[in-house]
């Protein structure tokens, strides 16, 4: 492997740590990225890279990521990734994934883990068999916070797009507000029920024909191909699939006052933040509107290091800061003349000593 620090995505990062272990096969790369506010946090991926460099540029890229993501929710947590180097059958054995939760315990705490792309909530279970520092974890307790965070995810988007059209479309009403919904799975199908309730026109798309078609049937919404929902004409474009889908293309293609949605990674460069700000489309941070899950994940691993459970309450209390910390970026954006996503990047620099 090549020296880290020469990498582009190198950025500062306070560790970069490999891990092998020979007799579960396990190889890893574990980045801290920032401790400033708190332990390094963020979820551990399981992939095949054939180019095992493309896993250390994710370690650096998502470890940055998620200090700016913790930091503007609010944590007191920095900003940690872990990414397991898959063979090319992807042989995930519970031998690895010991392996791995030994790793994460020798690292005493400095890096919290859970669940990201390829690990499910039973291997994180399984990783919780060796260490503490683990989150992500299922929960019994009614009223308990925990487990799946894509509700809680779902409900940060769903102020967030309220507050987006409060500050675009000056009305706090969701009646007749028309939301184009890309991506109706975990996150955008519950952001998708919870503008329903508040009276909005909804259009749905997914390359899941069933499954959208009966959402649509359920919430009275208008469905449309996948291939044609970015030009759909509304109030707000809320992309809740895949990530890099704003780019020079799909940005000439928008009719919509706003762009809000939990998608990670959204502007395909950071430039097209500049291109939505001056078409004249506010567009809500990424990292900042979806942080509602990784809310969830810390504030439960906050409470089990206290020996109790976190409460829906309590998360849903720091969820609804979200609306406030964008409407905040926005003020900024349009006193400064300067995109949000870059006014957004500026204040988490700020917040953990980078400013
Ligand atoms: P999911 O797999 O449950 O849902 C994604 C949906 O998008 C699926 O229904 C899929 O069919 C659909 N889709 C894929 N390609 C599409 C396309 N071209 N056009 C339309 N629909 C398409 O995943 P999720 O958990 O809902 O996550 C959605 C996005 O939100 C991802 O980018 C994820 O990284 C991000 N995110 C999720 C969470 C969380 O708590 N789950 C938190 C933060 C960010």
């Amino acid at each position: 492997m090549t020296a880290f620090w020469t990498e582009p995505d190198f950025d500062d990062h306070e560790m970069v740590h490999v891990v092998r272990d020979r007799a579960s096969g396990l190889m890893a790369i574990i980045a801290v990225h920032s401790s400033h506010l708190g332990p390094g946090a963020g979820g551990t991926r399981f992939w095949h890279y054939p180019n095992p460099k493309d896993g250390l540029r994710d370690a650096l890229r998502l470890s940055r990521g998620m200090s700016y993501k913790n930091a503007m929710a609010g944590l007191p947590m920095g900003g940690g990734k872990a990414v397991i180097l898959a063979d090319e059958n992807r042989t995930k054995t519970p031998e690895l994934l010991a392996a791995f939760g030994d790793a994460v315990e020798a690292l005493g705490g400095r890096y919290v883990t859970a669940e990201d792309v390829g690990i499910s909530e039973a291997d994180m279970v399984a990783v919780s068999q060796r260490t503490t520092h683990v989150s992500g974890l299922p929960v019994s307790g009614q009223g308990s916070a925990g487990g799946d965070p894509g509700p809680f995810t779902s409900y940060g988007i769903y102020l967030g797009i309220k507050a987006a059209v409060a500050h675009r479309l000056g009305t706090d009403s969701l009646d007749g507000v028309h939301v184009a919904v890309q991506g109706t799975g975990s996150v955008g199908g519950g952001v998708a029920r919870l503008l329903a309730k508040d009276g909005a026109r909804l259009t749905l798309a997914d390359i899941h024909k069933d499954g959208v078609e009966a959402l649509a049937d359920e919430l009275g919404a208008a469905v449309v191909a996948p291939d044609a929902i970015l030009a759909t004409k509304c109030d707000v474009f809320s992309p809740n699939a895949l990530g890099a889908i704003l780019n020079e293309d799909s940005i000439a293609q928008l009719d919509t006052r706003i762009v809000a949605g939990g998608a990670n990674n959204q502007l395909a460069r950071s430039a097209h933040g500049k291109v939505l700000f001056e078409r004249g489309i506010l567009y809500a941070p990424d990292y900042v509107i979806n942080a509602g899950g990784i809310i969830s994940v810390a504030t439960e691993y906050l409470a089990r290091r206290e020996g109790r459970d976190a409460t829906r309450d309590e998360v849903n209390a720091l969820i609804e800061k979200i609306p406030g910390r964008l409407t905040q970026i926005w003020k900024k954006s349009d006193a400064d003349s300067i995109s949000p996503d870059v006014v957004a990047d500026r204040m988490a620099q700020e917040l953990i000593g980078r400013g």
